[in-house]
Order: structure tokens, then C-alpha cells, then sequence
């Protein structure tokens, strides 16, 4: 339903919360925030809050857990495959191989939209040992992400979405690329925001009002990899452009 997704020097957690909070109008069953709590300087691999009550209540759950990051996105959720319930709510980890529990995840996702091809995906990484935890058709993208890393979040993205049939947006990051987050769209909108030494990625430019009017409306097929104060984009064949930034004056 809404995305919304950074790559700062500051703690960008609030940032995310509002971003969810200005897309609430357009109704969710549930919301999440993930960071890269590394992204900051300090020590510590993805961190996680979920909700299936208002985003008011995820932003007390932050607070108290002390989730912070520079990097991280977030997500407010209209179900289509998978019951509203906590452990459907996104970001959705990926496992590695293994039980869920004991291998922690190193990809972070978040996604708008349907997975067409969610049943053939989810067998063909169960049968690679891939263990699942939610009914989402979001966490074949998880762990497919994760099947093909290699090293370049932004290479494993492309590849992986070469297997997916549906519509989507996603913003997705990699515990080992602390400041980088990669977004894409394919069915569903997505923009990118230029700020001062900060980038973000959301389903709508209002969620980023007060944040940033600078705004990159994405064309279909593109991917996006965002950075500290840089960002590239590619396109539906995954060759280099430019994408005019525009000023928005989005109201809050
Ligand atoms: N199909 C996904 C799910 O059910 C995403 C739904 C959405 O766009 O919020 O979790």
C-alpha cells in the first residue's frame, strides 16, 4: 500500500514513521519499519517494529525497543495474499537457509503490489532450504534477493527481478551495504527524493512533504540505487539514466 525508504546520515527512523503516517489516509491493516542499525557508525545488523494497529503506536514501539538507523524503509500494508497479522506485516527478512530463528535475516523488504508467480518461486527456494514466515507473496522477493546475492545489492535485485511476475514496488536493503537501499517499480508507483546528503525512495511524494520537494517521478521498469547524497537509475533493460528531477510542493 505505502513505501517509504532513506539513506541518511541521521537518524531517519521519525522521517520514515511520518512518511507512513501522511500515506495512512489511504488505509493499511498493519505497518512496519526496518533500519540498518549499523548505518550510523554504531554496531548491529537489521532491526525490526511491526504493527496491525496505527502507526502512532509502531512510532511508541520504536521509542521504547530504541530502533535507529540512517538507513532503513518502511511500509503500511493492504493485504492480498497472507492474513493482516504481525508476522504478514512488512519489511519481511530473509532467512538464508536454515531455521528462521537461528539465521538471521540479510535482506529487508518492503513491497506494494502482487506477486503473480508466488507459488512456483516459494517451492523452487523451499526446495533450496529457504524457510518461510509469513503466507506474503512479499517474501519469495526476500529470499530470492538473497538467492542470487553476490556481493552488489543492486546487481541481485536486478537479477532476482527478472523471475517475478506481478506488480510491484519494493525498496529492499543488504546487512552487508549498510547505505544503500535499492528501490523498483513495475505496476506500481514509485518516486525518489533528493535531499541535502540524504536520498529517499516512497510510493508518493506527499509522504516526503517537509522532507524534500525535490522528486523523481520513476518510469515503469526502472530500478534505482540510492546512496549518501547519490542515487543512479536504470531502466527497464537496465542500461544508465537520467531521470529529470522535478520541485514538488506537496501538501502536508
Ligand atoms: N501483496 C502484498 C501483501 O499482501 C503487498 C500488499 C500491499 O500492497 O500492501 O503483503
Amino acid at each position: 500500500c505505502g513505501i517509504v525508504g532513506a539513506v541518511s546520515s541521521r537518524n531517519i527512523v521519525p522521517i520514515l514513521v511520518q512518511g507512513l503516517q501522511r500515506l495512512e489516509y489511504r488505509g493499511y491493516d498493519s505497518c512496519g519499519v526496518a533500519v540498518h542499525a549499523a548505518s550510523l557508525g554504531g554496531t548491529g545488523g537489521l532491526q525490526r517494529a511491526r504493527s496491525t494497529s496505527r502507526v502512532a503506536e509502531l512510532m511508541d514501539q520504536v521509542s521504547a525497543d530504541h530502533i535507529e538507523g540512517g538507513t532503513g524503509i518502511a511500509h503500511t500494508r493492504w493485504a492480498t495474499h497472507g492474513a493482516p497479522a504481525v508476522h504478514n506485516a512488512h519489511p519481511h527478512f530473509s532467512h538464508g537457509t536454515g531455521a528462521a530463528d537461528t539465521k538471521p535475516g540479510k535482506v529487508a523488504l518492503v513491497h506494494n503490489g502482487i506477486i503473480e508467480n508466488h507459488e512456483e518461486l516459494r517451492a523452487a527456494l523451499q526446495a533450496k532450504g529457504y524457510v518461510f514466515s509469513s503466507q506474503t507473496d512479499t517474501e519469495v522477493i526476500a529470499h530470492l534477493v538473497d538467492s542470487v546475492y553476490d556481493g552488489d545489492i543492486f546487481e541481485a535485485v536486478k537479477t532476482a527481478l527478472r523471475q517475478l511476475h506481478g506488480a510491484y514496488a519494493i525498496a529492499v536493503f543488504h546487512k552487508d551495504e549498510p547505505q544503500r537501499v535499492i528501490g523498483a517499480r513495475a505496476g506500481s508507483p514509485l518516486i525518489l527524493g533528493v535531499g541535502q546528503g540524504e536520498t529517499f525512495l516512497a510510493s508518493d511524494a506527499m509522504a516526503l512533504a517537509g522532507v524534500t520537494d525535490q522528486i523523481v517521478y520513476l518510469e515503469e521498469g526502472d530500478v534505482v540505487d540510492i546512496q549518501l547524497g547519490k542515487y543512479w537509475v536504470v531502466d527497464r533493460e537496465h542500461k544508465a539514466v537520467t531521470r529529470v528531477v522535478k520541485t514538488v510542493h506537496a501538501h502536508s
